[in-house]
């Protein structure tokens, strides 16, 4: 184990880092002093992230989560750039399909299976080596959502990927403990990235204006920032994201006979 008790600076590997909650993370691990490491297939957006973020302490692989050996290759090569030691795998990349489930072509349930469970199943696997060796601080965080607590009508598959990515976590964080190596899952609500900017079916509305609209919280993504910081920094295994969130998991837990009528009724009272 190499001695994580050094001034080494602390390295961080994050995927999605072109857009969104990757984005964000990279920008906000970078303003304090760490290597930030980013992975997505989308390189144009991954250089646009680069130029957001402050100091010289940063790289981008270009990274197809969904292929099993160039995670390996990317994680080797961004542990050589960062000095020989990554702290934190930020398993973040995924997309987002909804509407009624049996209307879903077979393209979008395979795309939701290979990227938000094939390729954090991967990135998990990869990642393992890396952070025994900077354990007992080291963490694999995976992004799951509040939709992988609840389940609710109009997102059933991106659920169901959400819930395995949850399961995961839950699994290594006991299978990992020997190993000091610690797992977490980050849960958010809405939050404001271009994955609900997108344009809704046949409306002509984004999922962003539908669910402010009906009142529903979005939170910025600076929010989640601030969480995978104290996820870092805690002892957790679920962090949510935002006050709904928060309130759902609450009631999911509590009062599991109202969320379910809630859903059969009017589920997040938004068409997704
Ligand atoms: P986003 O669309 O802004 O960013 C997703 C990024 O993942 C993009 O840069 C995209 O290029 C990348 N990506 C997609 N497929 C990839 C692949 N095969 N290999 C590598 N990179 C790939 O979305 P976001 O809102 O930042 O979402 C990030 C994560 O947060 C996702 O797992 C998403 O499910 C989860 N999440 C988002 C919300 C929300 O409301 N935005 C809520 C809960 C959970």
């Amino acid at each position: 184990m190499s001695d994580h008790t050094s001034n080494a600076r602390r390295a961080i590997f994050i995927t999605g880092g072109g857009s969104g909650i990757g984005r964000a993370v990279a920008i906000y691990f970078a303003e304090r002093g760490w290597f930030v490491g980013i992975g997505d297939i989308n390189e144009e957006n991954m250089e646009d992230t680069l130029g957001m973020t402050e100091g010289g302490f940063k790289y981008s692989h270009k990274l197809d989560v969904r292929d099993r050996d160039a995670w390996d290759v990317a994680l080797k090569a961004f542990a050589t750039a960062a000095g020989g030691r990554i702290d934190v795998v930020f398993n973040n990349a995924g997309i987002a399909h909804g509407g009624p489930y049996i209307d879903q072509p077979k393209e979008e349930l395979e795309a939701l299976l290979d990227i938000n469970v094939k390729g954090v199943l991967f990135g998990a696997q990869a990642a393992h080596e890396h952070l025994v060796k900077t354990a007992p601080t080291s963490i694999l965080i995976n992004t799951a959502s509040i939709a992988g607590i609840i389940g609710a009508p109009g997102l059933a598959a991106y659920s169901a990927t959400k819930w395995a990515v949850r399961g995961l976590t839950e699994s290594l964080d006991a299978e990992w403990a020997a190993d000091g190596v610690r797992v977490a899952s980050l849960c958010p609500g809405f939050i404001d990235t271009p994955m609900i900017a997108q344009v809704q079916g046949d409306s002509n509305r984004t999922a962003k204006e539908a669910l402010q609209e009906s009142g529903m919280e979005v939170s910025p993504v600076n929010d989640v920032a601030d969480v995978v910081w104290s996820i870092v920094h805690g002892d957790d295994l679920h962090y949510t994201v935002g006050k709904f969130a928060k309130k759902m998991r609450r009631l999911h837990r509590w009062m599991p006979g109202t969320i379910r009528k809630q859903m059969r009724q009017r589920g997040l009272g938004v068409e997704l």
